[in-house]
């Protein structure tokens, strides 16, 4: 390669980092960023290939290690999110699953905050007590059951917020602070804010985790997940999990990611004002029991979300008082968006939580997490956002 270390982008502006950060050439200078499609690596000599494997030369060795795609992957991410080191891995799971495994052997304690995604809360509830990790579930807003929960063998907090897909926000420099000072340390699922808009490591975090199939690709191409922390972090806890279990990312993968990284601002943000649109034009419209954004000034954590996060995000949740029924009317009656289950897609996707993504979950435990049948969550694309209204209108008129 001819641009062997890519240029430090930390002392410029996000959006200029996620153009330029971590870029590295070939011998070709090629502007856009090359796909190594390979395996593996070939050595000049016996001497070579004993040197990299000792690790005195610096090189590849093999794509379930590292690879150069995958490489400038994760030094762009690393340098947006601010943090010393990245390792990307196959899917947002992978990420979550090594991240914590990472952390923990049999007999330690592991807290984390109630309201996950559904698979997050599987690995921290019934995964991890297999392998004799106990953990104790929270309501995450609620400090005090932070403190109530730790135990002296607690190693990891986790948790998400905004949560989904109530969008709650969970104070994560107090929860650090709590993780702390009991010889803890604090994961953090930053899935819904975005790097852009909330850095849980400046907050007092330890380890943020992405499933980069969300915003990062942002147009459903592929799954992808990414483990940012301090270098000291990653080598200690997370750099041989990874390399000898084999959750890699597809070089394939890693390129379409790392391609998509140079538009998430532009995404992110037309995302995020149009979301504040249509929250400010649900609200208070007749069948619509209340909208949940975290920058309008009726939700529950107002201020704490402004404190926290630099943007409300790319996500509303809308309950509508005539239940599930309601719910169906609405979303059966849109054209544009579209019924799924991704979020931070350019199209934009409606959800209904109660009897799909948290359908597994009984009726009472869904209410107590605060998803009551009539809740709808509402991933806003890229569309025109006059038509996503005149959408949105027609969900209206059919209640
Ligand atoms: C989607 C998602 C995940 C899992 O990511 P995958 O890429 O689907 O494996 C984890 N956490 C949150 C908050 C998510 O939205």
């Amino acid at each position: 390669m001819s641009e062997k270390t890519p240029i430090d982008t930390r002392h410029l502006r996000p959006a200029t980092r996620l153009v330029h950060g971590g870029t590295m050439r070939s011998q070709f200078g090629e502007t856009s960023e090359a796909l190594f499609l390979t395996q593996g690596y070939v050595y000049g000599s016996m001497e070579e290939a004993e040197s990299r494997f000792k690790g005195e030369t610096p090189g590849f060795l093999y794509s379930r290690f590292s690879n150069p795609t995958v490489a400038m992957f994760e030094r762009r991410m690393a340098e947006l999110e601010g943090a010393e080191a990245a390792r990307a891995t196959a899917s947002g799971m992978a990420a979550v699953t090594a991240s914590v495994m990472g952390q923990v052997k049999a007999g330690d304690h592991i807290v984390a905050a109630k309201a996950l995604f559904g698979s997050c809360r599987y690995v921290v509830e019934d995964l991890m007590p297999r392998f004799g990790v106990a953990c104790t579930l929270v309501d995450g807003t609620d400090l005090a059951q932070w403190k109530a929960a730790m135990r002296p063998n607690t190693k990891v907090l986790f948790l998400e917020s905004p949560t989904n897909p109530q969008l709650e926000i969970i104070d994560i420099a107090a929860v650090a602070d709590i993780a702390h000072a009991g010889g803890a340390s604090l994961t953090v699922d930053n899935v819904f804010a975005t790097p852009l808009l909330q850095s849980p490591l400046e907050l007092g975090a330890d380890c943020v985790v992405y499933s980069a199939t969300k915003h990062v690709d942002g147009q459903g191409r592929c799954l992808g997940g990414i483990i940012l922390a301090s270098e000291q972090f990653i080598q200690e806890k997370i750099h041989n999990l990874l390399r000898q279990t084999g959750p890699a990312l597809s070089p394939f993968n890693a390129w379409v990611l790392l391609k998509s990284l140079e538009t998430l601002p532009v995404r992110v943000n037309h995302q995020m004002q149009s979301a504040v649109r249509l929250a400010d034009h649900l609200a208070g419209k007749t069948g619509v029991a209340r909208v949940l954004y975290p920058t309008r000034t009726d939700h529950p954590q107002y201020e704490l979300a402004k404190k926290q996060m630099r943007g409300g995000g790319t996500v509303l949740s809308f309950e509508l008082a005539g239940g599930k029924p309601a719910a169906f009317r609405f979303a059966n009656a849109l054209q544009i968006v579209k019924i799924s289950n991704n979020l931070g897609d350019a199209k934009s996707i409606i959800t209904h939580p109660a009897t799909t993504t948290h359908q597994r979950l009984p009726l009472e435990a869904r209410l107590e997490m605060g998803i009551p049948e009539g809740l709808l969550r509402f991933s806003v694309g890229l569309e025109d956002v006059e038509d996503l209204i005149d959408d949105v209108n027609r969900g209206l008129t059919a209640l």
